[in-house]
């Protein structure tokens, strides 16, 4: 008997088995998407195995397999390896992770479970294009009036029918006459937005590298020409030209017959940098991003599917891209913490790009101006050899100077803004006199971060979230939660003391503007974060910046990433203690991070950069190896700091988590599930916990947490396996959440 194990897009850890008819028996392959039946519904499902081994479970259980969807594997086998591979590693359903690497989705309100999508037909929405026959047949009558005026346009190119209509209102019942006489044709076609795609990208020459470019490039260049399964770790200070670099991978490896994926932080990933893209390798490049319709995103995939497109660009989701023959994976700015999936599946892209180029016999380029520990000890291993750019790409551009505030003996300047010092308020003066740009770093959105009380000394806080409510003055004034987006009118009184009166307290990204605005009344100031950018919003701001309509930039986190504004001669990092005051045992490398990129920023033209750091902690070694731009000790000191505290990279953790609306509950099942794990540690893994997250409520669910580490992959896997197989109350929801990145 030829049995099928399939696995459905249930969030259940196993796959199913299905009995092959003979008549299927020649096509049905792994990869091959087929109907299949579970208790009573359709779904549509992914075939992983085929084999004739006798059948675990009793013959007259085991059902037919339906009919498959197309006569090909929907994945290619080596893609699909890679999923199950990863499914292991990260413990998800394999159901869950093969989702999120199939096409467009069809979501009909009967059959959600259908996920695994079923025919071409509900793949984007179809237009109709209309074309004029040249020349026109010489036996129909010279049409006119709007017939006329619309022949007209059409003679110009082929045109929407839905944009005549917006010209002509009878377009529709014109152009089907016209087509009837012969004068036009009409073709459907999907309806592709693509937002990257809007402008024509005009070719670009390479510029003649520097020799640290050459040598990377060639170093990468030879691994792809002799086949040679080899990862780097590009290690480039900003603006030192690694994505020229990528570039030239990339060429190369399509020369070789090979195709090619490149992963940014989601953050960076624009029309801008795409268009860099487009000027060196054409329109043969696939965006792979999480806005794309379903339309858009079939066509994508089909197109590398079958190789017709042979390079893909995206964030972290491009992980899964049927890159045909894959031949290299380049990661910009491995550290970035965007490459982390934080809800559905937990997958370290960046670690699993790594994995799935090994897999593939293909190369692995990791680049990065503040490599992550994690890399770091990769190189240190063996595992990855390192190339360096230590110095700018544009001969006229040098590092930066940092500066360093002591907050502690420099007041609030003439706004009355703490966050905006006398020696900060001078450096914009500066910069608005010489008529150069600024960049202002502070990653708080909103008006002012708490709201107190000055009775009782409480912060007013979101009702389903243990998190302190915004107030936010734009538009209409209100207190939200940044977790939740739960919204209400700003409060008088404190609800808890009844007496107490409530004042605003510290300074987001907004207030910082409306000060700027006020004390520089002829500078144009402009803010950038989520709130005024949304998705491509966000693009036009950076398009006004470099055109130069705007003088200072505040923002958040979007201001620190990647972005190449040759005019910027100032950044300023208005609390640099914030970022080191989380508290994760990674706090220091983001924040160093983050202050290495931020100054990244400024002085990437001929002119010299200048970066204004304001701290209350002037004697951290974090902000002082930044300040130095000094990457090689940081990473010495804090490796050292984490072999100590035997913390990754030095041991692997998994973070247990338990969520729920009864605190109780949670908390004893959480302590349960603790216990039977204590008991099957040995003496290679350590448990901490069970505890309260530091965010102990989200959304109304309690959260608790246990802690597993050690330095052996293997048994920490086994501990795992045992708590993912430990029944909880189904109250309680327990994620797993392997190598985690959020502690909080
Ligand atoms: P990174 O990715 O390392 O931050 P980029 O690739 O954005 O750096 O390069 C920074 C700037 O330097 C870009 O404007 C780029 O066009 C320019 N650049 C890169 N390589 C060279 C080169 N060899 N000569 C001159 N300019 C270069
Ligand atoms: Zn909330």
């Amino acid at each position: 008997m030829l049995l099928a194990s399939v696995a459905v897009p249930v969030p259940l850890g196993q796959a199913f088995t299905y009995q092959v008819m003979p008549a299927q028996a020649a096509a049905c392959r792994r990869g091959m998407r087929v109907v299949c039946e579970l208790g009573h519904r359709q779904l549509v499902g992914v075939v992983l195995q085929v084999s004739d081994r006798e059948p675990e479970i009793a013959v007259s259980k085991i059902k037919p397999l339906g009919s498959f969807i197309e006569s090909e594997p929907a994945l290619p086998e080596e893609l699909l390896d890679f999923l199950i591979e990863l499914s292991r590693y990260y413990l998800a359903p394999i159901g869950e992770v093969l989702r999120l690497a199939l096409p467009a989705v069809e979501r009909t309100p009967t059959s959600q479970e259908n996920l695994f999508e079923g025919k071409a037909r509900m793949i984007g929405r179809m237009v109709q294009e209309v074309h004029r026959v040249d020349p026109c047949p010489s036996d129909v009558k010279t049409p006119k009036g709007q017939a006329a005026e619309i022949l007209e346009v059409l003679g110009k190119g082929p045109s929407l029918v839905r944009d005549l209509e917006k010209q002509f209102k009878s377009a529709r019942a014109v152009v089907q006459r016209l087509e009837k006489s012969g004068l036009v044709r009409t073709s459907t076609a999907t309806d592709v937005k693509n937002p990257f795609f809007a402008q024509v990208a005009v070719r670009d020459t390479p510029p003649s590298l520097t020799s640290a470019q050459s040598v990377a490039i060639g170093a990468i260049v030879t691994a792809l020409e002799t086949a040679s399964r080899q990862a780097f770790l590009l290690h480039g200070v900003t603006a030192s030209g690694k994505t020229e670099v990528y570039l030239h991978a990339v060429q190369r490896c399509v020369e070789l017959g090979r195709g090619a994926l490149i992963m940014v932080p989601e953050i960076a990933l624009t029309p801008q940098l795409v268009g860099r893209f487009r000027a060196r390798l054409g329109d043969a490049i696939a965006v792979v991003h999480s806005a794309l319709g379903d339309g858009e995103r079939h066509q994508m995939w089909k197109s590398l599917r079958s190789g017709q497109v042979r390079v893909a660009v995206g964030a972290r989701s491009a992980l899964f891209a049927p890159v045909a023959n894959l031949g290299l994976i380049c990661v910009d700015e491995e550290h970035d913490a965007s490459f982390k999936q934080e809800d559905g599946v937990r997958y370290q892209a960046r670690d699993m790009a790594l994995w799935r180029a090994h897999r593939v016999g293909g190369v692995c380029v990791l680049g990065s101006a503040t490599p992550s520990l994690t890399s770091e000890a990769l190189v240190q291993r063996g595992v990855l050899q390192k190339l360096e750019l230590p110095t700018r790409a544009r001969a006229a551009s040098t590092l930066p100077t940092v500066e360093i505030i002591d907050m502690r003996r420099n007041k609030a300047g003439p706004t009355g803004d703490r966050l905006l010092t006398l020696p900060m308020v001078r450096a914009l003066e500066q910069v608005i006199e010489t008529k150069e740009q600024a960049i202002l770093f502070l990653n708080r959105r909103g008006f002012a971060p708490y709201v107190l009380c000055d009775n009782c000394g409480e912060i007013v806080r979101c009702p389903d979230c243990s998190i302190a409510l915004t107030v936010h003055r734009r538009g209409r004034p209100r207190v939200v939660c940044h977790t939740c987006e739960y919204q209400s009118a700003i409060p008088t009184t404190c609800e808890i003391c009844k007496v107490g009166e409530l004042t605003e307290e510290g300074a987001g990204t907004e207030r910082i503007e409306t000060s700027l605005t006020k004390l520089f009344p002829d500078a144009r100031v402009a803010r950038l974060d989520r709130d005024v950018a949304a998705g491509s919003k966000s693009e036009a701001i950076l398009e006004r910046m470099r055109r130069r309509e705007i003088d200072i930039l505040i923002g958040t986190q979007m201001v620190t990433k990647g972005h190449d504004l040759p005019d910027v001669t100032l950044v300023g990092v208005l609390d640099a203690d914030a970022a080191l005051a989380i508290p994760d045992y990674r706090a220091a490398e983001r924040a160093f991070q983050l202050l290495v990129q931020v100054a990244g920023r400024a002085g990437r033209g001929g002119r010299p950069g200048r970066v204004v750091v304001q701290t209350r902690q002037p004697e951290s070694p974090t902000i002082l190896f930044a300040m130095r731009h000094d990457v090689r000790a940081f990473l010495d000191h804090e490796t050292e700091l984490r072999r100590e505290l035997g913390y990754p990279p030095y041991a692997r953790l998994a973070l247990v988590r338990f969520e729920g609306m009864d605190d109780d509950l949670v908390s004893s099942e959480a302590r349960r599930v603790a216990g039977l794990a204590q008991k099957a540690l040995g003496s290679f893994v350590r448990l901490s916990g069970p505890a309260p997250a530091p965010i102990a409520r989200i959304r109304n669910r309690w959260r608790h947490r246990f802690l597993l580490k050690s330095a052996d992959r293997q048994k920490l896997r086994e501990v795992l396996l045992l708590v993912s197989r430990t029944p909880v109350d189904r109250r309680v929801r327990v994620i797993i959440d392997v190598d985690p990145m959020n502690m909080l």
